[in-house]
Parts: structure tokens; sequence; C-alpha cells
């Protein structure tokens, strides 16, 4: 069970370029809870999650996971609460194999090797591509890409699942086999998507983001 409750305070964030993209979000997410962000493109989901991730900071407004402030100061602790696969997620493939990259977590916490090689083998099977693991991921599909950068962030259990359109490239079957994995985490799961089955399917409430502001928010019956 997770946590860690998150809290997102009057969040206001323009880009360099004075594009205002959210304007005064709140909302808080309950440990446990699966909420599906969704909304037109543009509408500001993606920088939500970056927010929340800390890889960018709000002008105005705070992110709280459990009792501690996104900071610069609090990052490499709040960063192993969340898991966070992003949109673009090929950059976050580096290492020579999928298996080190996907093993790349789990060593940072100082586990033992046999237990690394247990939690690989777990993730990619979860999202059906234990065939990979010795490839270079640089020449993998896009989907397959995908599927490793999910495995990635899955081999760290971590407390908070955060996942930037996870099903967009991905083939029926791997699609599946997904949402089967996200039904079976037990921890708190933010997705945003324009896949409305998956959301409905996984989430017990949706956040609808319009014009960088919540337009509703609600259980997927309510909504
Ligand atoms: P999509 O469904 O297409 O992924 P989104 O809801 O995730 O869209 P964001 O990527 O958060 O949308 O973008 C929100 C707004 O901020 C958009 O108007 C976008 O053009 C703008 N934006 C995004 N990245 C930048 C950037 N680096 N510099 C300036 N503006 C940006
Ligand atoms: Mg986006």
């Amino acid at each position: 069970m997770s946590h860690y409750k998150l809290k997102v305070r009057n969040l206001h964030f323009s880009y360099p370029d004075g594009h205002e993209a959210i304007k005064d979000i709140s909302f808080t997410i309950y440990p446990g809870e699966s909420v599906g962000i969704i909304g037109e493109n543009g509408s500001g989901k993606s920088t939500l999650l970056l927010l929340i991730t800390g890889v960018l900071f709000p002008d105005k407004g705070e992110v709280i996971v459990g009792d501690v402030s996104v900071t610069k100061k609090s990052l490499a602790m709040i960063r192993q609460r969340l898991g966070m696969v992003f949109q673009d997620s090929d950059d976050q493939l580096f290492m020579t194999t999928v298996f080190d990259d996907v093993a790349f977590g789990p060593r940072n916490y100082n586990l033992d090797e046999k237990e690394v090689k247990a939690r690989v083998d777990e993730a990619l099977d979860m999202v059906g591509i234990p065939h990979l693991k010795d490839r270079a991921p640089f020449k993998l599909s896009g989907g397959e890409k995908r599927a490793a950068a999910i495995a990635g962030v899955l081999s760290m259990k971590p407390d908070m699942l955060i996942m930037d359109e996870p099903t967009s490239g991905l083939d029926p079957k791997s699609r599946r086999r997904l949402i089967n994995t996200l039904k079976g985490f037990s921890h708190t799961k933010i997705i945003t998507s324009h896949d409305l089955d998956m959301v409905l399917e996984t989430c017990d409430r949706v956040i609808v983001i319009k014009d960088g502001e919540v337009a509703a928010n609600g259980t997927t019956q309510e909504i």
C-alpha cells in the first residue's frame, strides 16, 4: 500500500517563452488511488506531471508528496517515492542493453545482484519483452522502447506510479498486458492518456484538464 498523499496546491507555471501552461491547479490524490488525467492536446497534462515529479518547478504554488514539498533540495528523496514514465520515454533509455536499463533503478538501491535480476525479469515479463533483454535499447522499435521504459520504472517498485500516455505506441496485445499490470499495481497511479477505455479500466477517478485548469474532477462513473 502507498504511504504518501499527493497534494497539488494552486500551481501556476509558464514556459520561458511566456506561454502559461498551468493556471492555478489544485487537487489531492490519496494513497492507493488511481487517477486518470485527461484533456485535449496542449491542455497541460505533461507539464503537470513534470511539475509533480520536479522536472519543472512552479512559478507559484507547490506540490507536496507525503509531507515533503517538491523542491530542488528535496528532489532526490521525492524521486525515490515516484516512478515516472515520460511521454518521450526514449530519453529514459541510455544503457547498452535493455537489461542494464531496467536494472539501473534497483542497482541504485544497492540491492544484491540476484534481487536485481529477479526484479528485472519480473518487470520485463509484465510488459511482455523478456526476449529483448540483451538487445541495445536504441535498436528497438518505438513500442518496444516504450515497454522497456515502463519496465524500468516497474522494477523500482515505486510508491507512486506516474505515467504519461503509457499505451501510446503499444500494439493491442502489449496494451492489454500493460492494463492488466496496472490493475494489479495496488499503489497510487497517476496516468495521463487519450486512451479513455484504458483510463476507465485502470482508474477510480478522472481529472479533466482544459487550457491549464481543472475542468472536472470526479469518479469514473460521475464523469
Ligand atoms: P498532449 O496531449 O499533446 O500530450 P499535453 O496536455 O500533455 O498535450 P503539454 O505538453 O503539457 O500538453 O503542453 C501544454 C502547453 O504548453 C501547450 O500549449 C504547449 O504548446 C506548451 N508547451 C509545452 N512544452 C513547451 C515548451 N518547452 N515551451 C513552450 N511551450 C510549451
Ligand atoms: Mg502530453
